[in-house]
């Protein structure tokens, strides 16, 4: 049995005075046991936020595979766990578009984070064009198999399916479409890391609301989500929470 996990990904938002909302959703973890929760931040609000929530998952959002150098504007696992945080996102789609980052780029992220100790939500997803081709599924896959880590342990990895279209759009894919996806991801988890595989999170994410948590927790192989826009206030990211009890 997979425990839920919900996951917020704050993306560019986030200044000292959001540390109350942060603080209210931390709260609101601890009162659901039921799921894992956490939130991923901007770099600049990690340290903040660790010192203010003790004990509550804080995540980066992205992290450099080297350990330290000459990469000017990015952050390393180190740096990550310095400032506080458990975890971190890679290959969130608006990274592998506007940063040019490929599948090798976000295997090479998994597996410096995974070797540092960090969690890892590893993103993957189509996009409109994509699904519209009728190629989801294969394409999807296929990502997944080239950003994969060498070996992972489920207590440290996760997966989250995004379709790019349903980013930010209000658009989701049908309930049959997100369990198609994610039963097609678990059979490649496992024929890539047998019975750890069947134990590895699978989160859905994109356009996740208090209003369609329930259904899409509901699926299966859907083990929670990873929200942007309905993670900033508490108030839309606590119904979320308690949508997985
Ligand atoms: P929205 O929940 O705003 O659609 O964003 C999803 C996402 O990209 C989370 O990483």
């Amino acid at each position: 049995m997979r425990r839920m996990l919900v996951a917020g990904n704050w993306k560019m938002h986030g200044l000292a005075a959001d540390i109350a909302a942060i603080a209210e959703i931390a709260h609101a973890a601890g009162d659901n046991p039921q799921s894992d929760v956490a939130l991923c931040l901007p770099a600049t609000l990690i340290e903040r936020a660790a010192r203010a929530v003790p004990g509550f998952a804080i995540g980066g959002q992205d992290v450099h595979p080297a350990p330290k150098g000459a990469h000017t504007g990015c952050v390393s696992s180190a740096m990550l766990l310095d400032a506080g945080a458990s975890l971190t996102i890679v290959g969130h789609s608006e990274r592998r578009e506007a940063q040019g980052e490929t599948d090798a780029n976000v295997r090479a992220k998994a597996e410096a984070a995974l070797a540092a100790r960090l969690g890892v939500i590893l993103c993957i997803g189509e996009s409109d064009a994509v699904r519209e081709s009728g190629q989801a599924i294969t394409t999807v896959t296929a990502q997944l198999d080239a950003s994969l880590p060498g070996s992972v342990t489920a207590d440290r990895f996760a997966i989250a399916y995004e379709p790019i279209w349903a980013i930010g759009t209000g658009k989701v894919p049908s309930v049959a479409d997100i369990e198609e996806m994610h039963a097609a991801l678990r059979l490649r988890l496992m024929a890539a890391f047998g019975d750890e595989g069947d134990r590895i999170r699978i989160l859905y994410g994109g356009s996740v609301k208090a209003s369609n948590a329930a259904e899409i927790f509901a699926v299966a192989d859907v083990d929670g989500a990873l929200v942007g826009g309905a993670s900033l206030a508490a108030a839309d990211f606590i119904p979320i929470i308690q949508a997985t009890r």
